[in-house]
């Protein structure tokens, strides 16, 4: 039985903690905050459960939140819609996604829409010039490839860009537009930058479960689910008490201080703080200096942050009940604000998910929960910009249901301070390390940090997988291999 001090209580830090204490280890978990889950939680306001961000979790009950709940015997209720996201992609109308691609409303609907042109993809331009980039054995061994994304395709592409994988096969704009914002969605990384590895992963477990969906009662159901195996094994949670250094001697840790002036002895401290927190708190001169700087040098991730309507009835009704508008601005150019000082999008793109259309239990009866989202970048210094882009893409919403204006009771937002004053990190990106070329897959950080007893945990750790599900996968790695 090992003693384990583990920080953090987000995805990754809550189920390694469950999993550790269930194979009998003496485990203490230090969260900073007064509540569980980092930026998985659930608050409530104007009497609604309202998610810390904006979540969708892309392969529900099968993906890495799952597996650990039935490990663990505790029960984790989801909830599945399909389809579920309806897009916008040009001016001819909605168009919906289906969760399995060959179900037959999927079907149904993909014909309507190529029928209609709704899709408006150069569908001919593309064939040929996936053809002339692969030849046709090629072409279809490659698709092949993209559906099961085998552990070896998927390293095949870790370090080449998602737009240089699309530009294999096709130069259509439209097209380019909705998975360069399907990146973003997915990775928070424009394409550009994001790993064609992580997203062809990512992509094809979506599609490969059709699971795509949300824990009844908010995004707090999975840590909570976690923690309750956790202190059913005799873990012990203590909220409100950061861990202000990780203490060590010869080379090996020996516990952690609190910043109640508590210490707290441990074999093995496992931090959710992310790595480069984690080496602050473990003191850089105690840690090589080459690795000092390669954490240092690695790239976070971008950030969303929304407006959040609360409305007295309820005024959308969508078929698919998420909300997907592409701009209608060149693909390479979507997200070329975030990086500009002052940047604010034109035409911004969209991630409107309505909570209650999936969960009606977090609103009070025949109420609806809007959350508009809107990329950004992770500096945490730029509230004003921030301002005005949540401005700029609760207008363009309500452009598209001008009805809900009227019932508005309610809003509130969330910006990159919001995830900051959760995670404390001085930045706000909303994944952790960026999925991008050189931090991904055999390049991933190791959750084995170089120095005796001291793991990380969480997305910055050993894992694939979209936001969430990379913290979770990356606390079933780390406990399997303390274990
Ligand atoms: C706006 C927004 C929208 C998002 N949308 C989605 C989505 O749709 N789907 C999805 O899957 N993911 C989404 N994510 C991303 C997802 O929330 C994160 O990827 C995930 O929560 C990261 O998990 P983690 O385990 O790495 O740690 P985190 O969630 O970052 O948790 C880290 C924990 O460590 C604690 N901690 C840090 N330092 C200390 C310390 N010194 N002492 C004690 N405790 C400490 C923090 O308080 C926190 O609880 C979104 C995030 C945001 C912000």
């Amino acid at each position: 039985m090992k003693k384990v001090v583990v920080i953090g209580s987000g995805p990754g830090g809550s189920s390694c903690a469950a999993l550790l204490a269930s194979r009998g280890n003496d485990v203490t978990l230090l969260e900073q905050n007064k509540f569980i889950g980092g930026k998985c939680s659930t608050y409530e306001e104007n009497g609604f459960l309202v998610d810390t961000g904006i979540h969708m979790f892309a392969r529900g009950p099968s993906g890495p939140h799952g597996i650990v709940a039935r490990e663990l015997g505790v029960a984790q209720p989801w909830l599945i819609r399909d389809p579920s996201e309806t897009m916008w992609n040009n001016d001819r109308g909605f168009f919906y996604l289906h969760q399995k691609l060959n179900s037959p409303g999927a079907m149904l609907d993909g014909a309507k829409a190529v029928l209609s042109r709704r899709m408006e993809v150069d569908v001919l331009n593309t064939a040929r010039r996936s053809l002339k980039t692969f030849g046709l054995p090629g072409l279809l061994k490659e698709l092949d490839g993209v559906r099961r994304a085998t552990p070896s395709f998927v390293a095949k592409y870790d370090d080449v860009t998602v737009r240089d994988f699309l530009l294999q096969f096709t130069e259509d704009e439209r097209l380019l537009a909705a998975l360069n914002c399907l990146s973003m969605l997915l990775l928070v990384v424009p394409y550009e930058q994001a790993s064609a590895g992580e997203f062809i992963d990512s992509v094809a477990g979506i599609f490969r479960h059709g699971t795509l969906g949300v824990p009844r009662g908010g995004a707090i159901g999975i840590p909570r689910s976690f923690m309750r195996a956790f202190k059913r094994d005799g873990g012990k949670l203590v909220l409100g008490v950061a861990a202000k250094r990780i203490l060590s001697e010869d080379g090996r840790v020996t516990g952690v201080l609190g910043s109640d002036d508590v210490e707290y002895p441990a074999d093995v401290v496992v931090s959710n703080a992310g790595l480069k927190k984690t080496v602050s708190m473990a003191g850089p001169e105690n840690l090589p200096s080459e690795y000092v700087e390669y954490v240092e040098g690695l790239k976070l991730s971008y950030s969303w942050m929304a407006v959040k309507l609360f409305l007295s009835k309820r005024v959308v009704d969508l078929k698919a009940p998420s909300f997907f508008p592409i701009p209608r601005v060149h693909p390479d150019k979507i997200f070329e604000y975030c990086d500009v000082p002052g940047g604010l999008p034109e035409d911004p793109f969209l991630f409107g998910p309505m909570p209650t259309e999936w969960d009606s239990t977090l609103a009070p009866p025949n109420h609806q929960l809007i959350m508009i989202g809107v990329p950004t970048s992770n500096e945490v210094d730029q509230e004003e910009r921030s301002q005005k882009m949540l401005d700029i893409g609760l207008e363009k919403f309500l452009g598209f249901f001008p009805e809900v204006r009227s019932h508005i009771t309610a809003t509130s937002r969330i910006t990159n301070k919001d995830t900051n004053r959760i995670t404390r990190n001085g930045t706000g990106e909303c994944i952790g390390l960026a999925q991008v070329p050189g931090q991904v897959g055999s390049s991933k950080p190791s959750p084995k940090m170089p120095l005796g007893g001291l793991w990380a945990v969480g997305c910055d750790a050993g894992a694939r997988g979209v936001g969430t599900e990379q913290g979770t996968a990356s606390g079933m790695l780390v406990a399997s291999l303390i274990n």
